[in-house]
């Protein structure tokens, strides 16, 4: 029987591992951590995208839309809770009216569902948002990440993956796993190390790629109700989402992320200003109905932005080096909707 390794215990990780072992590979998840999904596949958004944003023909639109309809089966065939919550992306001003017409372009080319909407059926839905125009994209859905990543231990355990937690990769050398808990040899490895993929990477000669983490604070609040995610068009300087209105399963908003400097990877601490948030809900919706809302800390996630030679990659990167060793490189946003189209898409490679 042949072997996998795979490194890394998010999300990706978890569907490579899934896919392995249901492949016939004898299957082991090396994750560093005492547990799975700890780092950015617990500390995101939760939302379930559709496909709008992305570069036609990049990996990031094919395995978004592929992720969208994979990850919606798998969670109907395994009880995992998500919501068919649908999400605006509201205009305000001149540009964003422009900006959003484009954004429907992009999103039809991509295969990915949407309508353009009116402030009134905006407001049917949600009272308080002021916009002169919006988008609807009904794909969207919403996750519960912790129960998502608890239902994927279950699988590969019944699976048969050995997962073996916690324990640190230090480096790939040749077919073996160079780890602290012992050398771990495999037919195929798979790099899922997220904000550590570089490092993954240089130990087995694929230099040039240096992931810079690009933090994403959250504030919340149980001050206002909202049961569609709100979002503006992204934004222009770092290409991020821009801080949106998301519900959860429970009664709080959030309201995130923001874009600013980790001061490591392993950085979670709250950076950003509360006033950057009251800013953005107050952009957003009627200030009259959100007098005195309260803003609370939330949490934090560091996005695993990845360079090439000091220039940033806008697309996942996937490289196999040498060939019985596949990197997954800048696996952000929207890699928690992607995860099962990418561990499909992995196995065409090795
Ligand atoms: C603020 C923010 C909001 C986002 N919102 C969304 C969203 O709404 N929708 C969406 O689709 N995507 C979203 N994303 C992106 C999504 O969260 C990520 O693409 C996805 O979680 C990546 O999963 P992963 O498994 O690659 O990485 P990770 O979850 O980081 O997993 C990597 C794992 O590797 C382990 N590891 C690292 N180094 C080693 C080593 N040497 N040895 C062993 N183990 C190691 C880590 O401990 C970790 O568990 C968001 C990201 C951020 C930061």
């Amino acid at each position: 029987m042949k072997r996998a390794a795979v490194i890394g215990g998010g999300i990706v990780g978890c569907h490579v591992a899934l896919e392995c072992s249901s492949r016939g590979y004898e299957t082991y998840l090396l994750e560093r951590h005492a547990r799975l999904g700890q780092e950015t596949s617990t500390r995101n958004s939760g939302v379930l995208h559709a496909g709008i944003y992305y570069a036609r023909d990049s990996l990031k639109a094919r395995l978004c839309v592929e992720g969208n309809a994979l990850s919606r089966s798998f969670f109907q065939e395994h009880g995992i809770e998500f919501r068919e919550a649908g999400k605006f992306i509201i205009a305000r001003t001149d540009a964003e009216c422009a900006e959003i017409e484009r954004l429907y372009a992009n999103a039809k080319a991509n295969g990915a569902r949407v309508e353009m909407t009116t402030p009134d059926k905006v407001r049917d839905r949600i009272p308080y948002i002021h916009c002169r125009a919006a988008l609807f994209s009904p794909a969207t859905a919403i996750i519960e990440t912790a129960g998502y990543i608890e239902c994927m231990k279950a699988l590969l355990y019944r699976n048969g993956v050995t997962i073996v937690a916690p324990c640190t990769v230090r480096a790939v050398r040749g077919a073996a796993c160079d780890t602290d808990r012992g050398e771990v040899e495999a037919d195929i490895i798979v790099n899922c190390a997220g904000l550590y993929a570089d490092e993954i990477a240089n130990s087995c000669g694929l230099s040039g790629y240096e992931v810079r983490p690009l933090k994403g604070d959250y504030y919340a609040t149980v001050g206002i109700e909202c049961r569609v995610p709100v979002y503006p068009p992204p934004t222009a300087h770092l290409g991020t989402l821009g801080v949106h209105l998301t519900p959860t399963f429970g009664r709080e908003v959030l309201l995130g992320p923001s874009e600013t400097t980790a001061q490591a990877k392993d950085d979670y601490q709250i950076r950003t200003p509360k006033q950057e948030f009251s800013s953005s809900l107050e952009s957003m919706v009627d200030t009259a109905a959100f007098s005195g809302i309260e803003l609370y800390e939330g949490y934090s996630g560091n996005r695993p932005r990845v360079y090439y030679k000091g220039t940033r990659c806008q697309d996942f990167v996937i490289i196999k080096h040498p060939s019985h060793v596949v990197h997954l490189l800048g696996i952000e946003s929207p890699g928690l909707t992607a995860a099962p189209a990418i561990a499909r898409h992995l196995m065409t490679l090795v």
